[in-house]
């Protein structure tokens, strides 16, 4: 007889958000597996340009035996589902950034209603896994570490960490007032190496539904994350058509100061017009783009970082 998954066990679960003007309302699905123990809650998609990639990855510990489960696990594969078919940040019915609008209003515009949903469908978690990620255009390899939940982010196994303070408004500061136990990931993206990355957000997630109890302990302790600090965002002064010198094999890695990351050249005449290059003695790579890219001018090209 074939095992049982927790896939397999899956109960569904869905809210219909009538906003849409074409279709009439845009449905919000999830789904919980377990009737006992801690609850964990795994979201994805809450910024729609950052892709299926994190879904894709609970999918793969979806396919952990039943008889592994113990305690409840509950699921949001696509969490701004409109967002993420029109492949940006925010929902093309209102454009709001949906980590903006926690708990939400049921009576608001169509992000304000997704922000009241998936606070009901968060409610009760005694652990939240919030996974963001590169997208379309970039991948990115780090974990935001939250105070009171730091074994969470430590579980994720992501090349960097970044400890930030709870905010109001986001998903991970709503659930944390509400007693949950909270991480954030930014780690995968489109490129060559998406499948590895999946795999590896996927031994993270595993992880961390061991450490909070809901599944059984599978996988030893990650590597140590670098601690990175002193973010900071490169853009391009103008637009342009940017080449990659450095791929994406070069994501979660640090560099000399100096470095060549790639070069912006001019749209017309395909002229160099400027050269990215890391600005640290030591520059922790957090979000590249790995493919040519036509730019606007103040477009996000790298994260990078000082590590600590
Ligand atoms: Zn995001």
């Amino acid at each position: 007889m074939p095992t049982s998954t927790l896939r397999s066990a899956l109960r569904w679960s869905s809210v219909d958000l009538p906003h849409e003007p074409a279709t009439g309302s845009v449905p919000l699905r999830w789904a919980e597996v377990g009737d006992r123990g801690p609850l964990a809650v795994v979201t994805c998609g809450i910024h729609g340009d950052e892709g299926p990639w994190g879904a894709l990855a609970v999918q793969r510990v979806l396919e952990r035996p039943l008889a592994e489960l113990t305690g409840r696990l509950r699921v949001v594969l696509a969490a701004n589902p409109t967002a993420v078919a029109a492949d940006r940040r925010g929902s093309p019915l209102d454009h709001l950034d949906l980590n903006r609008y926690f708990p939400g209003n049921a009576d608001g515009s169509h992000t304000e209603r997704l922000g009241a949903a998936l606070t009901t469908a968060t409610e009760g978690a005694d652990a939240l896994v919030d996974l963001h990620g590169g997208g379309s255009w970039c991948v990115n390899a780090f974990t935001f570490r939250f105070p009171g939940s730091e074994e969470l982010a430590d579980a994720i196994g992501a090349p960097f960490v970044v400890d930030m303070p709870l905010r109001p408004g986001h998903l991970a500061g709503m659930a944390a007032e509400r007693g949950a136990k909270v991480v954030a990931v930014e780690m995968g993206g489109r490129s060559v190496d998406e499948l590895a990355w999946r795999d590896r957000l996927a031994d993270g997630v595993d992880r961390v539904l061991a450490s909070v109890g809901v599944l059984a302990p599978r996988l030893p302790d990650p590597e140590p994350a670098r601690k990175v600090e002193g973010l900071t965002v490169l853009r391009p002064s103008r637009g342009g058509v940017y080449v990659p010198t450095l791929r994406q094999d070069a994501i979660g890695t640090v560099v000399p100061e100096g470095t060549e990351l790639g070069v912006l050249r001019d749209l017309g005449t395909m002229e160099p017009v400027e050269t990215f290059r890391a600005p640290f003695p030591e520059t922790a790579l957090m979000l590249l783009r790995p493919h040519v890219t036509v730019l606007e001018g103040g477009a996000m090209t790298f994260v990078v970082g000082r590590p600590a």
